[in-house]
């Protein structure tokens, strides 16, 4: 993978260093991602994968573990624990033997939720949910003691058992932390350690009816694992006292430090596996993989490489207080990532046809073309003309607006790589008034090398020739939501209210030049003078079908939007 990155050390690399250089942890980093399997990884997942796997790398003696927080059995599926395999891998990290599942730990949770209760440490409580919530206080006021505080570890012990035998329903009664009501941080507040869940997990099956809570498995599993920098965003610093108070009452002989950073947010763009979720349970979107979707999954099928999110990661950096990154970044790195990578081909999209008159019916003639002027390495290849081309219905104008230069009745182009022509005349449907064809005529000293290809035409038009292009659908895609805070919405509404009805155009009629062999699903070219497309999945043997990964920046569009 290339990796021009240029590291700059961070809050938590420097905290690294010093730790490194007081030989604690005997040296070592071992750090982790700890997906939760209920939904598909998105670019924020993706700043702390290449936050962690990256703080790995740098470090010669570090480690990254892939860990899967299963530990609440009613939102994980294995569809999201192999899409989450395939996209850390997509980004260019590799977890080498160090995969894990919390749920192979409930065992050890188990036991250490024993070692509590019997150092009088942590109760079973019957308050209902409701009265736990109300005996908890709020962040000005202290909470209550439950009224089961003060159960001996006998019963405690004989209690959680029955817990997990099954002989209560969900709800009856929870195994809490003993720690301080009057806590000023609510967090420390008696939490709930395990709660009964009736419902099956998909590893452990109908072993187990408790489960533990996110705060009591998360510090235990990093402790197991013997992480030493426990990066997580910004929402847990709150729980960091918990963090520590749990791994300082058990006897396990690894306490992690837990570091928190800020979370990645966009502009234009849903960061939430839940609400995420929502749109495509709701059809709004084809999936999680829909090129619009935040997903790694979704950015892959787009056209987005590794190289450029790694880059944009490294970019952004890492901080302690949120805010919101521009996506125009995001997409910056996207264009320079593919200016280097993607081939130029030529692609007419919505195609208007063009005689040329005094060209030879019949004749066919090849042009040399260079793949890439980027890459000088990627050669150059042949393209055909002949009498009749397609180019772009906007490349004409009837009556040219000022600084329009491509075609206009009268008027000269450049047909890119080939001669220049002049429009004679437009033919259009009687009943419609639309453009049916224009006739044009060709000046034959006008190819590259010949005495008049020198003269001055100021537009360069790209185009391809009818009978030997090949037949696409083009998908265009724009912003998912018209807001730049899709969050900022009207009193009643929520985010969905601001989905872009024109999030997504399909062309059926798109003409390609001919000769891009052997496609296959992913492979990304520029679209001379339009954009970054590349082969979508739906693509069959019959029907090629293109996804725009991004536009070039269309400076007609510019003028006409500024006036200038
Ligand atoms: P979401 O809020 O989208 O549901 P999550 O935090 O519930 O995400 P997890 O599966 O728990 O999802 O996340 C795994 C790791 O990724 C966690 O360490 C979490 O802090 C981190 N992470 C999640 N979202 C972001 C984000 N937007 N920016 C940076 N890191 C993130
Ligand atoms: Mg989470």
């Amino acid at each position: 993978m290339e990796d021009n990155r240029e590291k700059r050390k961070d809050f938590i690399r420097n905290i690294i260093d010093i730790d490194i250089s007081s030989n604690k942890n005997n040296g070592k980093v071992e750090t982790r991602f700890p997906p939760e399997p209920n939904g598909y990884l998105h670019i924020g997942h993706a700043k702390a994968i290449c936050l962690n796997f990256g703080i790995a790398e740098e470090y010669k003696r570090g480690e990254c573990h892939l860990r899967f927080d299963d530990t609440n059995p009613e939102k994980e599926e294995v569809e999201y624990i192999e899409s989450i395999k395939e996209d850390v891998k997509w980004l260019g990290f590799d977890w080498g033997k160090h995969l894990y599942f919390a749920s192979d730990y409930f065992n050890k949770f188990y036991e250490y939720a024993i070692e509590l209760i019997k150092n009088g440490k942590a109760y079973i409580c019957n308050l209902s949910p409701d009265e736990i919530k109300e005996y908890r206080g709020t962040p000005t006021e202290p909470g209550k003691n439950s009224p089961y505080r003060d159960r001996t570890v006998e019963e405690n012990l004989e209690l959680f058992e029955r817990m997990k035998k099954g002989e209560f329903k969900e709800g009856e009664c929870v195994l809490r932390a003993k720690i301080d009501m009057a806590h000023p941080n609510i967090n420390m507040r008696d939490p709930a350690l395990y709660r009964i869940k009736h419902v099956s997990h998909h590893r452990t099956g109908d072993k187990w009816c408790i489960y533990p809570m996110y705060d009591f498995a998360h510090c235990i599993s990093d402790a197991v694992e013997g992480i030493t920098h426990s990066i997580c965003t910004l929402e847990f610093e709150d729980h960091r006292p918990l963090y520590d108070w749990i791994l300082d009452n058990i006897s396990i002989g690894c306490h992690p430090q837990q570091i928190e950073f800020a979370r990645l947010e966009l502009t234009y763009t849903i960061l939430s596996k839940r609400k995420l979720l929502q749109l495509v349970q709701e059809g709004h979107v084809s999936g999680w993989d829909d090129p619009r979707m935040p997903t790694l999954s979704g950015i892959r099928r787009r056209g987005y490489t590794p190289g450029a999110v790694r880059n944009f990661c490294d970019r952004i950096g890492v901080a302690k207080t949120n805010s919101t990154v521009d996506v125009a970044l995001l997409e910056y790195f996207v264009r320079e990532a593919l200016n280097f990578a993607a081939p130029r081909v030529m692609a007419v999209l919505r195609p208007v046809k063009i005689i040329i008159d005094n060209y030879p019916e019949g004749k066919t003639e090849y042009f040399d073309a260079e793949n890439n002027p980027e890459d000088k390495s990627s050669g150059t290849r042949k393209i055909s003309f002949s009498r009749e081309i397609y180019i772009e219905q906007e490349d004409f104008r009837e009556d040219p607006p000022k600084k329009y230069f491509r075609l206009a009745p009268g008027r000269e182009v450049r047909l890119k790589h080939a001669y220049i022509i002049k429009c004679e005349k437009a033919i259009k449907d009687e009943k419609t008034g639309e453009i049916k064809e224009l006739h044009c005529t060709y000046d034959p000293e006008t190819l590259s090398g010949m005495p008049k290809a020198e003269r001055k035409v100021k537009g360069t038009l790209h185009w391809v020739s009818v009978k030997h292009s090949i037949d696409a659908e083009v998908r265009l895609y724009d912003r998912l939501f018209m807001k730049d805070n899709p969050e900022d919405t009207q009193e009643g509404k929520d985010f969905r209210s601001n989905l872009n009805p024109n999030s997504l155009e399909v062309l059926k009629s798109c003409k390609i030049e001919p000769g891009l062999e052997k496609l296959k699903p992913g492979d990304t070219f520029q679209f001379l003078r339009q954009g970054y497309f590349c082969v979508d999945s739906d693509t069959t043997d019959n029907k090629l079908i293109f996804n725009r990964t991004i536009s070039l920046r269309d400076t007609w569009a510019k003028i006409e939007k500024t006036g200038k």
